[in-house]
């Protein structure tokens, strides 16, 4: 329907130029009107064809452009999905499966630290300046791990390591490498005189433990570590 409606016009033209060739007697002139008729048209069709392809390779253009986007959007919405914010580790949803995919295949050393009086540091420099803290926390954790282990943000200013396949001893000394790498030098975005310093709580987990038993295990060494005095390793 829509394709004779489209040449409906070229049609007419097409039978008139069949109907002037099927005749024999007609004069040179009449051959002639029904040939530039025959050409007006097909140029028009040629316009046409070629205006028609360029909108098509316009939409197929704009297509791809569109949806170059939209895998743009679903990588971020996947990025924001699995990490945290400010500090780019990965977040706590994140960190509970991949210690569970950890946990399936192998044995899980947990590392949880948390800073220690963070309260104070917000509440006498500003809320801007704990967050520098955090950060800087986080860089300092990523270069004493050197590519080791993952880093989780599972609170404010409380941090996850998952170290898949990796012995107690060897964890506990991550994590007191960690905890002198943040105690012993000065903070940049603070004042030299306040020192900041991290908790540690330690556990190893066999092959197909639970994450959750896994967590409160570590959480426990964490909290005893705190209650210690701070500033210390606790492996549960
Ligand atoms: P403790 O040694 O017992 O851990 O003492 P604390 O002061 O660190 O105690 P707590 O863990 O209860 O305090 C954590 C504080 O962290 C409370 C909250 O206001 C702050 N906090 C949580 N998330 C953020 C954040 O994203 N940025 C900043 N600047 N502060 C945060
Ligand atoms: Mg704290
Ligand atoms: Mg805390």
């Amino acid at each position: 329907m829509v394709d004779t409606e489209l040449f409906e016009v070229e049609m007419t033209a097409l039978m008139r130029a069949q109907e002037a060739a099927a005749k024999t007697n007609l004069d040179a002139g009449q051959y002639r009107h029904a040939l530039v008729d025959l050409v007006q048209h097909f140029q028009r069709l040629m316009r046409e064809t070629h205006r028609l392809i360029r909108h098509g390779d316009r939409t197929e253009a704009e297509l791809n452009t569109v949806n170059a986007k939209l895998r743009q959007l679903s990588a971020e919405l996947d990025y924001k999905a699995r990490y945290d914010n400010l500090t780019g580790t990965l977040n706590r949803g994140a960190v509970f499966e991949q210690a569970q995919r950890h946990l399936r295949e192998t044995s899980l050393s947990v590392i949880i630290l948390d800073i220690d009086y963070f309260k104070r540091i917000n509440d006498t420099f500003g809320h801007p300046t704990g967050d520098a803290v955090i950060c800087e926390l986080v860089d300092r954790l990523a270069a004493t791990l050197a590519g080791r282990g993952e880093i989780g943000r599972v609170g404010g200013e409380e941090f996850t390591i998952l170290l898949p396949g990796t012995a107690l001893q060897e964890s506990v000394s991550i994590a007191e490498s960690i905890r002198q790498h943040i105690a012993g030098t000065a903070f940049s975005c603070l004042p030299s005189s306040h020192p900041v310093t991290a908790s540690f709580g330690v556990s190893w987990n066999v092959s197909g433990t639970a994450f959750e038993l896994a967590y409160s295990n570590t959480d426990a060494a964490l909290y005893q570590a705190k209650n210690l005095g701070r500033n210390q390793v606790v492996a549960y």
